[in-house]
């Protein structure tokens, strides 16, 4: 949309008279500049947009400048991101899956509904996940959840939704274009960021790219984890980098319907590793995507390994005893130290000798060497236990990302940078395993736009702290308690000490065995399509119960350590005269 066009639009408020006279110098006004053009910026623009009867009182301000026009006026919106959003705009799905896939939860899904924008998203590049299937790397402990039954046909309802971050941002884009009242300013970057000094409360002045200035009621970081509006807000934040990155691909893997003896492809694996968990999240039929959380050196080593070895090495890393996995990542690392990497073939033929030494049958699930040519007629009992065999990953699909904790100290800028907030990963970054980081971002974008609503249809300001503080009190608590369960559950997994892994696994099962626990923990995590701001109690129980699993392991270990010293004290004590 032409800014200028919109201001024109707008003639006989003040405000629009200087945005117009200032149009030559490019100063422009608008009631609310998000700055991200990433799924989280996109749903905010996207749930304002959807209020065309949002308005904004200028009465004051027009009186002041002797201008005609209407008291009251729209509540005007612009959108600023660096990248081209034409390609999203665009994008017509290939055969292919690209390698950055989400889920959704019901959660966010409702959220995207309210405002009309679910409708806009390939619905065919929509697969839902009706089970979760997650266990412990060295113990095998396991624990599945199921979505809640469905009211239809008895069955099970989806629990959440996997798709491209691609279909999200063309979902909303196109979206935002039937909504038509969002302006869209792409390839264009936030520069800089000063105060109007002129203005009693110093509006924030965002300098783009093209030299044009956006003087902002209310300016809202959408722009992830390096952040400018959190650097111009002033805004602390604290984190650590989880010394991992996330490796991402495309799976191709033997075809997994619906027939009498198995279910279509709608559950989600992730086996925790110590070196960090495996996750297989489901697209269709045939493809599925993997998140795997490894050290950065062995992140090299497999981005740099032949993708057929890429394909093996997965398959062993849902399957393989967790020692002969750490044996196969020395081969790799090795083989690419001395500059001859070990072949697919290699790889597998090393995988069946293991196989052979664990006694793992040859056609049984759990072995990662099938023939996928002889994977036919009824499959084994134990195959909803593993992902269905991968047989290759898609070419070009293998990326990595480094995988960080970041909390803001705060949602809402202190006074020197008022009228500024922060929602997604701008706010707050985390580890993947839980699948949440974008979930909470949208529960952010969610609650924003209510409080913008509710303060604005009142005749408040859009940018006074009174409007913006509901928001940071509802989702800053939320968030920190899911941020920190997360990273609870990310510590705890990536210990090996065999008193925590007995306690961890104990907790597991128990866990596993208590559907109203697991209930809790699904509501928590968004399975329930109801928005619910106390949704985040649930984190908090979750939270817990890890915390006094941890803390009895640690407990255990402390004691273990305890009787271990006293007896090596009484082995080497000097004999007593
Ligand atoms: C491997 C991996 C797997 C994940 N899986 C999941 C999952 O299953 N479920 C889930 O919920 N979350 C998941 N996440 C997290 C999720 O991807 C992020 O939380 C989410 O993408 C954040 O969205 P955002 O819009 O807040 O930020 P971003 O997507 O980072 O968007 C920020 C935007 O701001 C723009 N920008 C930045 N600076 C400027 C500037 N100066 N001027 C203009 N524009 C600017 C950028 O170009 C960018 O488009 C995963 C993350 C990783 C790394």
């Amino acid at each position: 949309m032409n800014v200028l066009g919109r201001a024109v639009r707008r003639t006989g408020t003040r405000i629009l008279t200087r945005g117009i006279a200032n149009a030559a110098d490019g100063l422009l006004e608008r009631d609310v500049v998000i700055v991200g053009g990433g799924p989280v910026g996109l749903a905010l623009a996207g749930a304002l947009g959807a209020c065309p009867n949002l308005t904004i009182c200028r009465t004051a301000l027009t009186r002041a400048a002797g201008a005609s026009g209407s008291a009251r006026d729209a509540l005007s919106i612009a959108l600023v991101e660096a990248s081209d959003l034409s390609k999203a705009s665009a994008w017509s799905p290939p055969p292919e899956f690209s390698n950055r896939v989400v889920t959704l939860t019901n959660t966010s899904r409702s959220f995207f509904e309210q405002f009309g924008a679910w409708e806009f998203l390939r619905q065919d590049r929509i697969n839902p996940v009706d089970e979760i299937q997650a266990w412990d790397g060295i113990s095998d402990s396991r624990i599945g959840f199921t979505g809640p039954p469905s009211d239809f046909d008895g069955g099970i309802s989806p629990m959440s939704w996997v798709t491209e971050v691609l279909n999200i941002q063309h979902g909303l884009l196109a979206c935002l274009r039937s909504q038509g009242h969002v302006e869209l300013l792409d390839k264009l970057k936030v520069q800089s960021i000063t105060r109007d000094s002129q203005s009693e409360d110093g509006w924030p002045l965002v300098h783009l790219s093209d030299g044009r200035i956006l003087r902002a009621r209310l300016l809202v970081g959408a722009d992830g984890f390096n952040s400018p509006v959190r650097v111009f807000s002033g805004i602390e934040s604290y984190g650590w980098d989880y010394d991992r990155r996330g490796i991402v691909a495309t799976l191709h893997h033997v075809p997994k319907t619906e027939s009498l003896f198995s279910k279509a492809n709608t559950t989600a694996y992730q086996r925790f590793l110590p070196t960090g968990p495996i996750a297989f999240l489901p697209l269709s039929s045939t493809m599925s995507s993997m998140v795997w959380s490894v050290p950065p050196h062995l992140a090299a080593v497999l981005q740099a390994a032949e993708p057929q070895a890429v394909a093996h090495i997965a398959n062993a890393a849902f399957r393989l005893p967790e020692l002969s996995l750490r044996y196969m990542y020395q081969l790799l690392l090795d083989g690419h130290q001395s500059g001859v990497p070990p072949t697919a073939e290699t790889i597998l033929n090393e995988l069946k000798w293991r196989e052979e030494m664990h006694s793992i049958e040859p056609h049984s699930s759990f072995s990662a060497t099938q023939d996928p040519e002889l994977l036919v007629g009824i499959p084994p009992d134990d195959s909803h236990l593993v992902p269905p065999l991968v047989t290759s990953i898609q070419p070009g699909t293998v990326a990595s990302f480094p995988l960080r904790f970041q909390h803001a100290d705060a949602y809402v800028g202190p006074a020197r940078a008022n009228r500024t907030c922060l929602i997604g990963d701008a706010a707050h970054t985390m580890n993947p395993l839980a699948g949440q980081g974008l979930n909470i971002g949208l529960a952010d974008a969610e609650a924003l736009s209510r409080a913008i609503k509710h303060a604005v249809s009142a005749g408040g300001d859009v940018g006074a702290l009174t409007t913006l503080l509901p928001y940071a009190r509802e989702r800053y608590t939320a968030n920190h308690v899911m941020l920190s369960g997360v990273d609870k559950l990310h510590k705890l997994y990536a210990a090996t000490s065999p008193p925590l892994v007995a306690v961890r696994s104990a907790g597991l099962e128990v866990v596993n065995e208590f559907s109203s626990i697991k209930d809790i923990i699904m509501m928590a995590a968004g399975s329930q399509p109801a928005i619910t701001p106390q949704a985040h109690l649930g984190w908090n129980a979750v939270a817990q119960v890890v915390e006094t699993a941890a803390g009895a392991a640690s407990l255990g270990t402390a004691l273990v350590r305890g009787i271990s010293d006293r007896m090596q004290a009484a082995i080497w004590a000097p004999p007593r005269a």
